[in-house]
């Protein structure tokens, strides 16, 4: 199956999914959106009332404002994957709890293992709990580090930072840093996967014989 009717499957699987109470009260579940190829997977917490009502990730305030943080770093929402630890909105709001994001780990797990991004972005506390557990927010916002044969990013969420002027320079610092972390990302990825460079060596090979 390719990585795109991956994603289709388990956005099916997750529209009927019973797995935990948030199934009750949910109008739509949200998947997550993007390019089965992205590079770059951003991770929030869970649908607010705008997600459950229109079934698409980070479609309210804290939205649009990740649309504009995008757009500050030089790239366009088409071109990366957006979703969320729980694909179902938590009533009022509240927090996700331990065992509704165990329940729908599984689901995540297999959007990135289909995706295979090289850089993973964490969007607050429950997404960055899940890569780096016990990491403090304040300590390593903004860093990349690789965990396994991916790197991943913590940043605050849009929308804590909407309403802490001090937590949105810092957010904005963090997104511009972007395009030059994906570089170092794509280099660092290139060498630790010689399969795929011997392919590349091997067709340039013929191009620099032509040149003789
Ligand atoms: N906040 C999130 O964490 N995810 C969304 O999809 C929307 C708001
Ligand atoms: Fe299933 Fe996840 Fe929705 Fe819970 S939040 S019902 S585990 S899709």
């Amino acid at each position: 199956m390719s990585a795109e009717e991956t994603l289709k499957q388990i956005a099916g699987e997750v529209a009927v999914c019973t797995n935990c109470i948030l199934h009750k009260t949910r109008k739509k579940s949200v998947p997550g959106e993007g390019p089965a190829n992205s590079e770059i997977m951003f991770i929030g917490e869970g649908p607010g009332m705008n997600e459950n009502e229109q079934g698409r990730p980070f479609v309210g305030a804290a939205g649009n404002f990740l649309n504009q943080l995008l757009a500050q770093a030089g790239l366009k929402r088409e071109t990366v994957w957006i979703g969320n630890v729980v694909k179902c909105r938590p009533p009022e709001n509240r927090d996700p709890l331990p065992d509704e994001l165990t329940a729908c780990n599984t689901y995540l797990e297999h959007q990135i293992e289909a995706i295979a991004p090289r850089i993973i972005v964490t969007l607050g506390r429950f997404s960055m709990g899940k890569f780096m557990p016990g990491a403090k927010i304040s300590a390593i916002h903004g860093q990349m580090r690789k965990i396994g044969n991916r790197f991943v990013i913590a940043m605050y969420h849009p929308a804590a930072a909407l309403h802490q002027p001090d937590l949105m320079k810092t957010i904005m610092a963090d997104f511009s840093k972007l395009p030059q972390l994906l570089d170092v990302a794509r280099k660092e990825l290139a060498k630790s996967a010689p399969a795929a460079a011997t392919v590349e060596e091997a067709s340039a090979e013929p191009k620099q014989l032509s040149l003789f």
